[in-house]
């Protein structure tokens, strides 16, 4: 039996939804990380949180997404994907080594390093 743990959605802090300000007024849409429920699985905080790491290491770097992705010779869909937390763990733990990124570090310590 596979055993699952969840977390607080960090994009809605576990409310379901966010709040749009539009011209209109404000609405609330449902939260796409978590799918309006409130929780993620730890996996996925963990690839959201990698995926954060790779996106402040490209804008260090002052690369848009179109000259990373073709950098790296992926699709600009796919960068945004790997951003977003979207990617297989694998690909960030292979993407983080290359980079030299260690993700256990905080983001703060990592800053400073
Ligand atoms: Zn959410």
């Amino acid at each position: 039996m596979k055993i699952t743990a969840y977390t607080t959605c960090p994009e809605c802090a576990g409310a379901g939804h966010r709040r749009i300000i539009l011209p209109a007024g404000v609405q609330e849409l449902p939260c796409q990380t978590c799918r309006a429920t409130g929780d993620i699985t730890l996996d996925y905080a963990w690839r959201i949180k990698a995926g954060k790491a790779l996106r402040r290491q490209r804008e260090k770097a002052h690369l848009g997404v179109r000259q990373a992705a073709k950098d790296m010779g992926i699709t600009v869909r796919f960068l945004q994907r790997l951003e977003n937390g979207g990617a297989p763990k694998i690909v960030y733990h292979a993407m983080c080594k290359r980079l030299g990124i260690n993700l256990d570090q905080p983001a703060r310590q990592r800053e400073l390093a």
